[in-house]
This record gives structure tokens, C-alpha cells and sequence, in this order.
């Protein structure tokens, strides 16, 4: 069913905690852990805990918890103190955008000079 946990997703054993991660922040409806290979000095992945594959989807069933983790992108930003110069929060949404974990996810990025276009 929707929302549910898959047994297949690297991301549901991140929240269930078979798999460890080093979390920023936790919310009843979010987590936040560190990117495992960084882009940037600060790169921390914002996820529901529940299960949909991409941004939209989740927006589309939960917008509540989609706003959650908007929300927690900006409260990572602040506590990582990189929302004076600037940050980027990225949602890879398909192969074609660069998306690999198929459990959305908010990418949040700074503490350096970020390029517009991203390419
Ligand atoms: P995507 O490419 O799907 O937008 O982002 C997936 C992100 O998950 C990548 O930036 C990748 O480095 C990160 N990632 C992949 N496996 C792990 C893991 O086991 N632990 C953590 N903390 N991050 C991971
Ligand atoms: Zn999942």
C-alpha cells in the first residue's frame, strides 16, 4: 500500500534502523542524516519516514508530511548555519534527473558556491 515500508528500499531500513546513518535530525514525520558521499560541506538528506517513491508523489498523497520536509530542509540549513549565504534544496525526481534511492528524499546543499544552471 502507499506510504508503506518497502523491504526492498535502502532508505525504509534507514528509518527502521537496520541500516545506520548519521542523523541530524528526526521529526514523527521526517529524518535527516548526512549524504554517505558529500557534493558539498554541508549535503543532508531530508526523508519521510513513510514510504512513496518521489517528491510528487509523496506531495500528491501526504502534502502535510511534504511540507514537513520542506520545512526540516530549512531547519538542517539553519542548525548547519548555511542559510545566511545561501543553500539548494534538490529533489532528483527519474533516472534521467539523477535520482538512485527511489524513497523521496530533499537533498540539502551549501557551505560552498553553487552553480546555476546545476548541469
Ligand atoms: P539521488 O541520487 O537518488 O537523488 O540521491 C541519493 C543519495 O543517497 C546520493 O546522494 C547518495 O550519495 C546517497 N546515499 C546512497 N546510499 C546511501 C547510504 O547508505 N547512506 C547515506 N547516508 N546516503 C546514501
Ligand atoms: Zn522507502
Amino acid at each position: 500500500m502507499a506510504g508503506e515500508p518497502q523491504a526492498d528500499c535502502l532508505f525504509c531500513k534507514i528509518v527502521n534502523g537496520e541500516v545506520p546513518a548519521t542523523v541530524v535530525r528526526e521529526t514523527e514525520t521526517t529524518v535527516a542524516f548526512r549524504d554517505i558521499n558529500p557534493k558539498a560541506p554541508t549535503h543532508v538528506l531530508v526523508i519521510p519516514k513513510v514510504h512513496y517513491p518521489d517528491a510528487a508523489s509523496l506531495a500528491a498523497a501526504e502534502p502535510g508530511v511534504a511540507a514537513d520536509v520542506l520545512r526540516e530542509a530549512g531547519q538542517v540549513a539553519a542548525d548547519e548555519k548555511v542559510d545566511g549565504e545561501g543553500y539548494r534544496v534538490v529533489f532528483n525526481t527519474g533516472a534521467g534527473a539523477g535520482q538512485t534511492v527511489f524513497h523521496a528524499h530533499a537533498h540539502v546543499l551549501g557551505g560552498r558556491g553553487l552553480q546555476w544552471p546545476p548541469g
